[in-house]
């Protein structure tokens, strides 16, 4: 269990190793890149350039490439109220996605998970 989410967490950062950071123009490096939370069929990546300081952005990835990911229904139990805000109604994504996941988060401001569609009951 632990090493296919392993593995999967060295093929993001195999991944991001072949992507040129857009401000500098150096590729991103291992250590720029952190693992934020390990889910069951889901990583969450901070990608940041280690050459200039620059985010990236996070990126939430999406490790179950057969399985129909339901996110309302498989979120963890242990993800907090906040968190499901944040994440349920989030597609999985793809490695094929995972850039424009970037362009996503990064378009958006810290307040980003607001402007997305309530999930479940109105509160
Ligand atoms: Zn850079």
């Amino acid at each position: 269990m632990g090493n296919l989410h392993g593995g999967s967490f060295q093929a993001i950062q195999e991944y991001f190793q072949q992507k040129e950071c857009r401000f500098c123009s150096n590729s991103f490096k291992p250590d720029g890149i952190q693992l934020l939370r390990e889910e069951p069929g889901v990583l969450v990546v901070r990608v940041t350039c280690s050459t200039c300081g620059h985010p990236l952005g996070v990126a939430i990835v999406g490790t179950t490439p057969k399985a129909q990911v339901k996110p309302a229904q498989n979120h963890p139990r242990d993800w907090t109220k906040r968190d499901k805000d944040r994440l349920v109604g989030l597609p999985p994504i793809t490695y094929d996605d995972v850039l424009n996941a970037h362009q996503f988060f990064k378009s958006l401001d810290t307040d980003w998970h607001k402007h997305l569609p309530k999930v479940g009951k109105a509160s």
